[in-house]
């Protein structure tokens, strides 16, 4: 497997840790708080974290004897749109994270797929692919502004909420209409 290329990761991203200060001596510790600008698209089709919000990351970076241990919680907003109603959702959500970053040339390194496991680039780790996997895992895929939003009635397009028990769009039939309207000139 062809070795990669020296880091093309900027220590001054976001969302890239710099571990220059964390000994590589299993058990040393370092916490990162911070708060980033949230890259575009992070979410899914119909909810998603809007780009350059907040996103408050506190976590913790451990060294162990393969590489680096990352773990903690970032939390952030999100706005979407209810399936059933199209209302407008926003809340905010807190997702965990916790990855190894296998050091180059590791046993990890030599014996693990880069998908299954994360690898630092020289002394930087890219915590966006591990971001975004923990975001799409959080959000769903089929936001509701309540648990039990009643949708839409299909025929005018009006929040059941808003329509009496009683709505409906029960035509009377054209015809009926015409006679009543026969027996009234004739009265
Ligand atoms: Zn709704
Ligand atoms: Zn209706």
């Amino acid at each position: 497997m062809p070795k990669r290329s020296p880091s093309s990761l900027d220590p001054r991203a976001p969302l890239v840790l710099d571990t220059r200060d964390l000994p590589r001596r299993p058990g040393a510790l370092r916490t990162h708080r911070r708060v980033v600008p949230a890259p575009a698209d992070l979410g899914v089709e119909l909810i998603t974290v809007p780009v350059g919000a907040d996103l408050d990351l506190d976590l913790r970076l451990e060294s162990v004897s393969e590489g680096v241990l990352v773990s903690g919680t970032i939390t952030g907003p999100v706005q979407g749109e209810c399936g059933r109603c199209l209302r407008e959702i926003d809340y905010s959500v807190a997702v965990n994270v916790q990855e190894l970053y296998a050091y180059a040339n590791s046993t990890t390194d030599d014996t693990t797929d880069e998908d299954e496991v994360g690898r630092m680039q020289d002394d930087l780790i890219d915590l966006e692919p591990a971001l975004r996997d923990a975001v799409v895992l959080t959000l769903p895929t089929n936001p509701l502004c309540r648990e039990d939003c009643p949708g839409l009635c299909p025929e005018c397009g009006v929040h059941w909420d808003d329509l009496p028990a009683d709505h409906s769009h029960q035509q009377t039939d054209p015809r009926w209409a015409s006679l009543s309207q026969l027996n009234r000139t004739e009265e």
